[in-house]
């Protein structure tokens, strides 16, 4: 991967990852029909997206491994809103995005937030904003105390190190920021904060991820362009003899058969957008399953893998019983507080200025400097609880008086309220600790967006039918279930209006546009919360490691328990998300998930 960051306030540098080739969707290994097909492969691997790009290229590494990747989007094309940074997130709603919705939610008034997926070859690496951070330490460390040997920062950080190569910053920028910087000539936020007390830590992906930080990008810092699953992972090994990939196909079960030792995924269902006959090819050693935290479990439940309830209510016959899959989702949710300031220039002009945005795309196009060559979220705000309220005691005493299983669904099964509350017990001492976020505040042109970075929240994932295996899943991230999540971002939306007007950002005559300072009681806070909450694009933890008999789906070593053949290694098995943006845990734990196949 590559990874760089050029700050719009300053020129930092960050990452250069694994050398991208030249080679495009056309290489020989990209099949393009059915009949190209061997009738089986060592790995099938479902999912091109940046879980399954990695593993796939880890996997291709021997050359007597046979491995097919099926992924149900197709390649980009280039296209300018993939492509160029400042167009980030540009590839929401087109035909790359799943355009998925959460289910209606009570808790948000109602509504049914959206929530992008990528469908393509590279999945959400495509459509996503491209912050590249880490959370901190405690948060992976949380992985391991959750009973789960060798999940913890420790055992992570090589993993980390290896999905990326790191461009460091230029000599200009350490002179700046590191020997002569003064906050009050250059950032106001950033300015604002520090005035504050937050502090700016040495290097956040150290797991020393709480305060102010510049945030790298996965972008290529020689052509200024996205580095992304598609070009980082899958381009550098798409000439491996033994790696093929078919796009455009959808799988639709996973095949089983029993044996002595219990059932054994022996091939994958898959259709195409053309013909919807299914097709099966035979998994000779393992099938990967690397959909993404919405679409995994749903075909985990559509091939009889999951909580038999559930299963029985949609007449799919149990062939194994994990009744974890699908449980313990939830994501990162955010509101936004928004203030119009005097500032001359910002990243909004590019949309209302068309001469502004003329000159920036010539100044991309000529030299791959300016607006364009940075995607936004520099500089980013990581905060815990007594850095943004004086609340903490209060916060810290409402999550102890809850019992665990009281805000989870009400068919809740006994081993996942059963980890859960393993979990609850470490997000409440969570909310007293000072080594790790609670909210992310986000700065861009006036906005402050802020994210929740520990929802207490848990929902689930399930298929809409199981006549239709194309059929969206029904998706619950509940949004604001648990009221605590409520009163974080309460607190939160407090510091964002003191932030605004610190001196620093003051001086710009600050005029609160949303949700307005007219909205000022908790009660009134609250409803704005409930109407306003949307995602922040990190569904996680569908099929969460852990232990059966708490709830876990995967083994330490990725394998769905009780299946033979099978194992998850996208961002579904995340059991806790973690204070960051989730791409490069996500990558993170694919490159730990490829040595766990490798190595068995
Ligand atoms: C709009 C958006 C903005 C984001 N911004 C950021 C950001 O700035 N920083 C950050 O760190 N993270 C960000 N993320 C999150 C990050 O991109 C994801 O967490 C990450 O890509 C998840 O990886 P994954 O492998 O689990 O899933 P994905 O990368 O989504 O890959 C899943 C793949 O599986 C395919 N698939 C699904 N079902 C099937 C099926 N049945 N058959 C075949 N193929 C199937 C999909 O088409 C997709 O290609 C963002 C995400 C989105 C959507």
């Amino acid at each position: 991967m590559h990874f760089t960051g050029t700050a719009c306030i300053t020129r930092l540098i960050l990452g250069l990852g694994l050398p991208a080739l030249a080679l495009s969707g056309s290489s020989a290994q990209v099949l393009t029909s059915e009949a190209q097909l061997h009738s089986s492969y060592d790995y099938v691997i479902i999912g091109g997206g940046v879980s399954g790009l990695t593993v796939a290229n880890r996997l291709s590494e021997n050359p007597e491994n046979s491995i097919l990747v099926i992924e149900a989007g197709d390649f980009d094309q280039d296209e300018d809103y993939i492509i160029i940074p400042g167009l980030a997130g540009g590839a929401i709603g087109t035909k790359y995005d799943w355009n998925l919705t959460y289910v209606p939610n009570p808790d948000a008034a109602g509504r049914a937030p959206s929530i992008p997926q990528g469908k393509a070859v590279g999945g959400s690496s495509l459509l996503n904003r491209m912050v590249f951070d880490r959370g901190s330490r405690a948060d992976y460390d949380r992985w391991r105390a959750l009973g789960n040997r060798g999940w913890g920062w420790k055992d992570l950080l090589p993993f980390f190190k290896k999905s990326e190569t790191f461009t460091p910053p230029t000599d200009e920028i350490i002179a700046e920021w590191n020997a002569t910087y003064d906050p009050s000539v250059h950032e106001h936020f950033i300015s604002a904060l520090t005035g504050l007390g937050i502090r700016i830590p040495k290097d956040a992906a150290s797991g020393d991820a709480v305060g102010l930080y510049f945030s790298p990008h996965n972008q290529d810092p020689v052509t200024a362009t996205r580095s992304d699953a598609r070009r980082g992972y899958w381009e550098a090994a798409s000439h491996r003899p033994g790696l093929s990939l078919l796009a455009g196909r959808t799988a639709t079960r996973l095949i089983t058969k029993l044996t002595p030792k219990g059932p054994k995924v022996i091939g994958v269902e898959f259709v195409s957008s053309k013909c919807k006959s299914p097709t099966v090819v035979k998994v000779g050693k393992e099938a990967i399953l690397a959909a993404g935290a919405l679409h995994t479990p749903q075909l985990l439940q559509l091939s009889g893998i999951g909580d038999p309830a559930i299963l029985a209510a949609l007449n799919i016959s149990t062939v194994a019983k994990v009744p974890g899959v699908g449980r313990n989702l939830h994501d990162h949710v955010y509101v936004p507080v928004v203030f119009n300031f005097d500032f001359p220039l910002t990243a909004a002009n590019l949309t209302s200025n068309a001469t502004f945005a003329a000159e920036a795309l010539h100044l991309y196009n000529t030299q791959k400097t300016g607006p364009y060559a940075d995607a936004t979220g520099d500089f980013l705000a990581f905060l815990s609880t007594d850095s943004f309220t004086s609340q903490t005691d209060t916060l810290h005493k409402l999550a102890n008086s809850q019992h665990p299983s009281t805000y989870l669904d009400a068919d809740t099964p006994p081993s996942v309220k059963r980890g859960y509350a393993a979990q609850h017990k470490l997000l409440t001492a969570g909310l007293a600790a000072t080594n790790q976020a609670q909210v992310e505040v986000l700065w861009a042109d006036g906005t402050f967006v802020i994210g929740l970075q520990h929802p207490f929240s848990r929902g689930s994932v399930r298929p809409a039918s199981s006549t239709d295996p194309l059929a969206a899943p029904l998706a619950d991230a509940a949004f604001l279930r648990n009221p605590i999540d409520v009163a974080i971002l309460i607190e939160a939306i407090k510091f964002a209006r003191t932030v605004a007007h610190t001196p620093e950002l003051a001086a710009f005559n600050p005029v609160e546009l949303v949700p307005g300072a007219a909205v000022a009681s908790d009660t009134e806070l609250e409803t704005y919360i409930r109407g306003a909450a949307e995602s922040l694009f990190h569904p996680s933890g569908t099929c969460a490691v852990g232990k059966l008999e708490d709830g876990g789906v995967v083994d330490a070593e990725f394998r769905v328990h009780g299946v033979r053949g099978l194992r998850v290694v996208d961002a579904s098995v995340f059991p806790v998300l973690p204070a960051a943006h989730i791409q490069s845990s996500v990558y993170a734990v694919a490159e730990m998930a490829a040595e766990a196949i490798k190595s068995s």
